[in-house]
């Protein structure tokens, strides 16, 4: 496994859209276990291919709903699609696309997505509160969709300043 360079806001791979996956071969085995390895070292809760540079239909997000005796773990998801999406929620979200910046951002409460694993098997997964928010922001960006075009407002200096200290 590798650590790959994620792309910041202003690169324009960031705005495209990408490609279904099709070829589940070592290729994609590669990049998936190369953005494990990025997200874990970027301490982020999401990461899609085209932040390091591929613009292909694969994203990882890190489910945080677990019990406390169990280890927060990766999902792997290819050619995701989201098939229902319940409630709401407004809250501050970030990107470790944009680092430092938070913006208020609407998503469902819950979604369940419909997507293929690494060898090309479909299966469904669901997502509460943060992990809803992750699948969708991840997915934004598959479509080239940074969530600054979707934020009501962004965070002041002061109010980043309150969160990082809570
Ligand atoms: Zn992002």
């Amino acid at each position: 496994m590798a650590q790959r360079h994620i792309l910041k806001q202003g690169d324009p791979t960031l705005t495209k859209h990408c490609r279904e996956v099709t070829d589940f071969n070592p290729r994609l085995h590669t990049l998936l276990d190369d953005m494990r390895e990025t997200l874990a070292q970027a301490n982020g809760v999401g990461l899609a291919a085209p932040q390091v540079g591929v613009l292909r239909r694969a994203v990882i997000v890190l489910e945080t709903n677990v019990a406390e005796d169990e280890e927060e773990y990766m999902i792997e998801l290819v050619n995701p699609v989201i098939i229902e999406a319940d409630g709401e929620q407004v809250g501050a979200e970030g990107c470790l696309s944009v680092p430092g910046e938070f913006g208020i951002v609407k998503r469902p409460e819950h979604v369940k997505v419909r997507a293929q694993d690494r060898n090309g098997n479909f299966f469904e997964v669901e997502g509460d509160g943060l992990t809803a928010r992750a699948f969708c922001h991840e997915l934004d960006h598959l479509e080239g969709t940074l969530f600054t075009t979707k934020a009501t407002r962004m965070l002041t200096p002061e109010e980043l300043q309150g969160a990082e200290e809570s």
